[in-house]
C-alpha cells in the first residue's frame, strides 16, 4: 500500500513530542510503535503496539484522542485504533529515545552558559527538558514556560507554592535557566528569602545598602525562594517591597516560591499581600503516580541507573515524594556498586522494604510485609497465596491481600496485578468483592481489622 509504518509512526510522534512534556513523552509515547495499518473502506484500523500492559493501559486511558487525531490528521483519513501489548521489533538505543542533552551547543557555548547561570546564582541541572509534568503541576508548569517566553509580561509576579519536595524550586529555576538561554544578557539573580535577609542585614551592619540596592534594583529577573521567611521581618519586607516596586517597574520579571498562599501567611504585610494577588497564584500539589513514575525514570537517567520500566514503577509505587524517590535511587547507586551491574527487583524490594525513614518516622508497609502478614494471619505459605489454585481457603486470603495493597499502600491496580500475578480486572472484582463483604461479614471485618493493626 506504499505506507510504510515506521516513517508514519515517526512523524505521528514528532507532533505529538511538541504538545507533550519530554518527560511524558519518553515515559510513554517512545514505548509504542505502530503494529499495524489496514485500510478498510474509508478508514484505516490501526494496532498501536505498547511494550507493556501499564504503558498500554495508560497511553489507552490518557491519551487515545492524541494519538487519533495525529493518526487521522497524518493519513488524512478517519483512523480507527486498538491498543495492544507488544514489544517493538525495531528496537532504537534507548539513549537516542529518551536522553534530553542538558547541552547541545559547543563546549565553549556551553562554559559561558554555565558560567552566566553561576553568576544569577542558578544550579545548573534544573531545567523544563527534566521536569515532569501531569495534572498535579501542569498549570504551574504552564505559567512558568509562559513567564520564561515572556519575562515581564506574562504574570508578574509569578507565586508557586506547595509543600515540600513538590518542585517549587526545580521549577522556578528552570525558568531562570531557560531565560538565560534565550537572552544571555538578562540580569537574573536567584536567591532565597533567607539570603535576601541576610544581604540587608549586612548592607546596613556595613553602610553598604547602595550596593545591595544596586544589585537587586537592577534585575530583569529576581527569583525569591521560600518568600515566607521574610513574613514579620519588618525591614526585609520594606526592603523587599522597594525591591518589588523597582523591578517591576522597569518591566522586570519576579519569581517566588512558598510553602503557603499569600493569604495564608499571616505576617506578611498587607501591601505585599496585594502585590503577590496582582500577579498569579499557582500551587503543586503532591505528585501523583504517574508523575513519580516519569520523575523515577528523569532521575535514574539522569545518574545513569539502568532501571527497568517495570522497576521504576515499582518505586513511584511505593514512594510518595520526589525527594524519597532520590533517596531511593541513591541508596540504589551504592548497592550495584560503580560498575552499575543490572539491578535486580530484590534489590529494589530490599530498598524499599525497611529502613526507608523520613523525619525519623517510618514510611507505610512494603507490599513484601503486607504479603508476609497474611501468610502468617491465614497459616498458608507465599506460594499458595500467589499460586493458581481458586479454592476459597486460597482465593479469600489472596483476594484480602489485593484489598490491602489497594487500600492501605494506594498502590494502582496493574501494579497490585503484578504483585498477586493477577490481571487488573482481577483485581478490581477482588476489592469490589472484599468491599462488600466487609459490610455484611463479621468474620472479614475482623480479619481486616487484625491484619491493619499487625502490619
Ligand atoms: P521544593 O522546592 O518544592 O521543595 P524541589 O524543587 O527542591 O522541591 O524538588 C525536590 C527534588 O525533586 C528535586 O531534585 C527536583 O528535581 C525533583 N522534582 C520535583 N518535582 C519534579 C518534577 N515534576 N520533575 C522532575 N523532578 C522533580
Ligand atoms: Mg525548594
Amino acid at each position: 500500500m506504499g505506507l510504510d509504518k515506521k516513517t508514519l509512526w515517526a512523524d505521528v510522534l514528532a507532533s505529538i513530542r511538541v504538545s507533550v512534556s519530554p518527560a511524558i513523552f519518553s515515559t510513554w509515547f517512545s514505548q509504542t510503535h505502530l503494529a499495524s495499518l489496514t485500510r478498510m473502506k474509508e478508514r484505516f484500523v490501526t494496532e498501536i503496539g505498547c511494550n507493556s500492559a501499564f504503558i498500554k493501559n495508560t497511553i489507552e486511558a490518557r491519551y487515545f484522542g492524541l494519538i487519533q487525531d495525529t493518526l487521522t490528521k497524518s493519513l488524512n483519513t478517519p483512523c480507527d485504533l486498538s491498543f495492544i501489548v507488544k514489544a517493538n521489533p525495531i528496537r532504537t538505543s534507548p539513549d537516542q529515545e529518551t536522553a534530553t542533552p542538558l547541552f547541545t551547543k559547543s563546549k565553549n557555548e556551553t562554559e559561558n552558559f554555565l558560567n552566566t547561570l553561576s553568576r544569577a546564582k542558578i544550579r545548573p541541572g534544573y531545567s523544563f527538558e527534566n521536569f515532569a509534568v501531569s495534572s498535579a503541576n501542569q498549570m504551574a508548569h504552564a505559567a512558568a514556560e509562559a513567564v520564561a517566553q515572556h519575562p515581564g509580561t506574562a504574570y508578574n509576579p509569578l507565586f508557586i507554592w506547595g509543600g515540600v519536595g513538590v518542585g517549587k524550586t526545580h521549577l522556578m529555576l528552570a525558568v531562570g535557566s531557560a531565560a538565560i538561554k534565550k537572552n544571555p544578557d538578562l540580569k537574573v539573580l536567584a536567591c532565597t528569602g533567607e539570603s535576601f535577609t541576610n544581604d540587608i542585614i549586612e548592607g546596613i551592619r556595613n553602610k553598604t545598602t547602595p550596593t545591595f540596592r544596586n544589585k537587586y534594583r537592577k534585575l530583569n529577573l529576581l527569583l525569591i525562594d521560600d518568600i515566607q521567611f521574610i513574613a514579620g521581618k519588618d525591614t526585609a519586607q520594606e526592603e523587599f517591597f522597594h525591591t518589588f516596586n523597582a523591578v517591576t517597574f522597569s518591566g522586570g520579571q519576579i519569581i517566588l516560591t512558598s510553602d503557603r498562599p499569600p493569604s495564608e501567611i499571616a505576617k506578611f504585610e498587607e501591601r505585599l499581600k496585594s502585590r503577590f494577588e496582582a500577579g498569579l497564584i499557582v500551587d503543586i500539589a503532591p505528585p501523583d503516580f504517574e508523575l513519580r513514575c516519569a520523575i523515577t525514570q528523569i532521575k535514574a537517567q539522569e545518574r545513569g541507573l539502568p532501571l527497568a520500566m517495570e522497576q521504576a514503577q515499582m518505586i513511584a509505587a511505593n514512594l510518595d515524594s520526589a525527594r524519597k524517590i532520590e533517596g531511593a535511587l541513591i541508596k540504589l547507586m551504592t548497592l550495584i556498586g560503580p560498575k552499575k551491574a543490572e539491578i535486580t527487583n530484590e534489590q529494589i524490594e530490599s530498598i524499599l522494604g525497611k529502613g526507608i525513614e523520613t523525619n525519623g518516622k517510618v514510611v507505610k508497609k512494603s507490599p513484601a510485609e503486607i504479603t508476609e502478614a497474611i501468610c502468617q494471619y491465614y497459616r498458608i505459605g507465599k506460594r499458595s497465596l500467589l499460586g493458581d489454585s481458586r479454592t476459597r481457603p486460597l482465593a479469600r486470603p489472596r483476594q484480602v491481600l489485593m484489598y490491602l495493597l489497594r487500600t492501605e499502600l494506594g498502590l494502582p491496580l496493574e501494579e497490585t496485578g503484578r504483585l498477586v500475578g493477577r490481571d487488573h480486572t482481577t483485581v478490581m472484582h477482588a476489592v469490589e468483592k472484599i468491599t462488600q463483604l466487609a459490610m455484611t461479614d463479621v468474620q472479614i471485618r475482623e480479619d481486616i481489622s487484625k491484619l491493619k493493626m499487625g502490619i
